[in-house]
């Protein structure tokens, strides 16, 4: 569609005036008097009248042209900032900074101000969050559905090295993204019991809360088309006990508020493990409840035929998390519209799609009936008519195959059986899921399973976070490439040319040297940008391997002591991620690299060659800042455990080489952009099964390695701990008796990838090809590229644009 994209009308002037008309009539401030804050609001005030448009707009054609729309069910939503997101989709980035200077504010400090909205863990929160936006890029007609919690993912602190979690509070501020819809609102019910009357099942719920929508409007690039993230709040449904409070009884009056608001209060800070927590259903049957009610009711709007439900509506769930949506569905469909049981199920498979997020048995969502059958009693009758349909339907299907197994609900296997599609999120991924987790749905559903690997949407992740080399690109190949990402590849011929790769470099250092003014201001450590900036950030996860490199990093170390006058390549290492709070091992990785890094940064041997920086509270902010201006991407998970990884493709993208293992995306990584590009390392998912098999895998690794097995005695001596000498040793002993996620296995290949990093960086010319070419190839890892692929391999939805 050729429609007007950036609104040439809006010049500095007219966003000068716009942004003075908020201050004074929505802020209520004058110039002299405002505050940081008092701007920012004036500012997205003035941003989301020009996003109000676009998305009036877009719901409209939806409604006239009667298109289908895909809804993505997501229990997280890990947004980050939207001002300046918002403001460079709509073209007016530049427009802003000169209207802010011109009341002589700082555009970037304003923007700086916007707390990030953490709706989320990490990867499957974020990847939410880009697919929506590229949704909107691609006018793919669309609704996200969340859940609007008070506080996000915890704030990260350091305490002596320790992690201490306070409360996030992302709302203490006025949010001005969003509109409140007090009159869209569902009653949620749960517990009760059934009744069966005239061969009809009557739920009445014992308790219940009521849904009210909150919606964000996601604008695309270029403003051709937004779409709407909806979350939900939960209130009570209870009038306030007004007798009870005259009474003097304040407390017990606001009892049922208090109660209801605590559905909607917390994000679980964990998502890679299962939480067996009444609070934890009802929060996804809150979100998924409302999300479907608010479905239908938008269908019947203009519908009346349920049975064309497909045509109209595809239902993505987010992991397992929503996958009472199956249930649900059916129990609307039957029993507030009377659809029999087995039309039901046809109608609701044909609308949903599972994405399946992880291998890890401990993540897999089980509830026991118990819980399950108390919360959602209806649900359980119709999980079990679910389970025994599926067992008539495919007869040979092993006894051992279901749902319902051993007193337990197995979420995993209600969403496939629910579904017409269930993708993982890799190609490896994705086999995985075939051969290891669901063998025997997938024989018995042949085709059902499907790959869509990740993508992360470059407008954020390049052309927000990155403006040096955004700009160096749109210099080389001309404007357009951020909606059309395999446009990239036409930067491979300048490559070879040495000025460009001079410009290229130059661009890396310009966000290195900001890094380094950020690190020594917020603490107090001098970086220098000239060092090699290796960085592993991400959620701090054994399987991850943060403890691997902090190892090899202690290893790195002893080597430069032993010759601190070697032809060195000075490096700095980052690492950035939070531990779940409850995750006792994941936090004492975190300890030890804090107490590493103590004793390394205060070596003056070493002092030019080696630094440690963890910066605290790990954000989508953070990562901005951080990942235009690395140079090594650290993907080092074992092999097999990470599905895909999305924070490998940002790298990737702002020309950082990955050194990694064959896991998850990385795979793809390595196709596009060739062996030399890549520093690959480590067991394959294969050999790691395999080496398990051998009981001293971890021993006889260590008694191979002197470098490791140095390593490890300096940590069980206390050499950075000498104030309490035996804090890691529980950790040594699992290193060296246990270790699962073969960290030892691993080591000396890692230590001898880490010396050819050194050899390639050393070499200007080699190094600054690769970081090129890892840019130049990035292009199928566009978000864009994976919500094309589902919209016609799982959604059967086009674009409206
Ligand atoms: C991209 C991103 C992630 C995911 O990173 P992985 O390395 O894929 O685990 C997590 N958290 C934040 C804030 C991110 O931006």
């Amino acid at each position: 569609m050729d429609r007007p994209v950036t609104d040439l009308s809006v010049t500095p002037n007219v966003l000068q005036a716009d942004i003075l008309r908020h201050l004074t009539f929505t802020v209520g401030k004058d110039a002299p008097h405002a505050s940081l804050h008092d701007w920012r609001m004036a500012l997205s005030h003035a941003i989301r009248d020009r996003i109000v448009e676009p998305w009036f707009a877009s719901t409209k054609r939806t409604w006239a042209e009667d298109r289908k729309r895909v809804y993505y069910l997501s229990m997280e939503f890990l947004i980050g900032r939207i001002l300046e997101d918002a403001t460079i989709n709509l073209g007016l980035y530049d427009q802003a900074a000169e209207a802010m200077a011109a009341v002589g504010q700082d555009l970037r400090a304003v923007i700086g101000d916007e707390p990030d909205a953490a709706l989320g863990n990490g990867g499957l929160g974020r990847l939410a969050a880009c697919f929506m936006e590229s949704m909107a890029t691609l006018g793919c007609p669309a609704y996200g559905y969340g859940i609007r919690y008070e506080h996000g993912l915890f704030r990260q602190q350091f305490e002596a090295g320790r992690q201490v979690e306070t409360p996030e509070n992302w709302l203490a501020q006025e949010h001005p993204w969003e509109f409140a819809r007090p009159e869209s609102a569902y009653t949620i019910g749960f517990k009760g019991h059934v009744e069966t009357r005239d061969g009809r099942d009557i739920w009445h719920p014992a308790e219940t809360v009521i849904a009210e929508a909150h919606d964000t409007p996601v604008v695309g690039w270029q403003g051709k088309w937004a779409n709407t993230l909806r979350l939900w709040g939960a209130k009570s449904t209870g009038q306030f006990d007004l007798e009870r409070f005259n009474r003097g009884d304040y407390t017990a009056a606001a009892e049922p508020e208090t109660l209801a608001r605590t559905l909607s209060r917390v994000l679980y800070p964990d998502d890679t493990t299962y939480q067996g927590k009444e609070l934890r259903l009802k929060q996804e049957f809150l979100l998924t409840s409302a999300a479907l009610q608010d479905i239908l009711r938008r269908y019947l709007a203009n519908h009346s035929d349920l049975k064309a439900l497909p045509r109209y509506v595809a239902i993505q769930m987010n992991d397992t998390h929503p996958a009472i949506a199956g249930p649900e569905l059916i129990r609307l469909l039957q029993d507030a519209h009377g659809v029999p049981f087995d039309e039901a199920l046809t109608i609701a498979r044909a609308c949903l799609g599972y994405t399946n997020h992880t291998l890890l048995p401990e993540a897999l969502e089980k509830w026991a009936t118990f819980t399950f059958g108390n919360v959602l009693p209806r649900h359980m009758q119709i999980v079990e008519k679910i389970d025994s349909w599926h067992r008539r339907a495919y007869p040979n299907r092993p006894h051992y195959v279901g749902i319902v197994k051993h007193q337990e609900v197995r979420m995993g296997e209600l969403a496939f059986i629910m579904s017409h599609k269930v993708n993982g999120v890799s190609a490896l991924h994705s086999d995985l899921v075939k051969q290891n987790l669901f063998p025997e749905l997938h024989r018995l559903h042949p085709g059902r399973i499907v790959n869509q690997t990740n993508g992360v949407t470059p407008r954020r992740w390049l052309r927000m976070a990155n403006k040096p080399l955004a700009g160096l690109i749109t210099d080389t190949i001309g404007a357009g490439w951020e909606a059309d990402l395999d446009r990239l590849k036409e930067l491979e011929p300048h490559v070879e040319d040495a000025s460009f790769r001079a410009v290229f470099a130059a661009a890396k250092r310009v966000n290195k040297v900001e890094m380094s003014n950020w690190a020594g201001a917020e603490m107090g450590i001098q970086i220098s940008p000239d060092a090699l900036f290796d960085v592993q950030i991400k959620r701090i996860h054994e399987y991850k391997r943060q403890l691997l490199n902090i190892l090899e990093t202690i290893a790195h170390w002893n080597k430069l002591r032993a010759n601190p006058k070697g032809p060195w390549v000075p490096r700095v290492k980052v690492f950035g991620g939070k531990a779940a709070p409850g995750y006792a091992v994941a936090k004492e990785i975190i300890r030890l690299i804090n107490d590493v890094a103590v004793v390394i940064n205060a070596d003056p041997v070493t002092s030019d060659l080696l630094k440690i920086i963890y910066p605290p509270n790990y954000n989508v902010s953070m990562a901005e800042r951080v990942i235009p201006a690395a140079d090594l991407s650290e993907q080092i998970s074992t092999a097999g455990k990470e599905a895909s990884g999305t924070g490998n493709m940002k790298f990737m993208m702002n020309g950082a080489p990955t050194i990694g293992t064959l896991d998850g995306a990385n795979v793809e990584i390595l196709q596009e952009v060739g062996a030399d590009n890549f520093f690959l390392f480590g067991l394959t998912a294969a050999e790691v099964s395999k080496r398990r098999e051998d009981p001293d895998h971890s021993k006889k690794a260590i008694e191979a390695s002197q470098p490791l097995q140095d390593v490890l005695q300096m940590i069980a001596e206390g050499r950075f701990n000498p104030e309490e000498p035996e804090r890691y040793h529980g950790l040594v002993h699992r290193v060296w008796h246990h270790d699962y996620f073969l960290v030892a296995a691993d080591f000396d290949a890692y230590h001898a990838a880490q010396a050819e990093v050194d050899k390639a960086y050393a070499d200007p010319d080699r190094w600054w090809r690769m970081a090129a070419l890892n840019t130049a190839r990035s292009g199928f890892f566009s978000s864009d590229r994976t919500i094309r692929s589902y919209m016609d391999e799982i959604w059967q939805a086009s674009s409206a644009l």
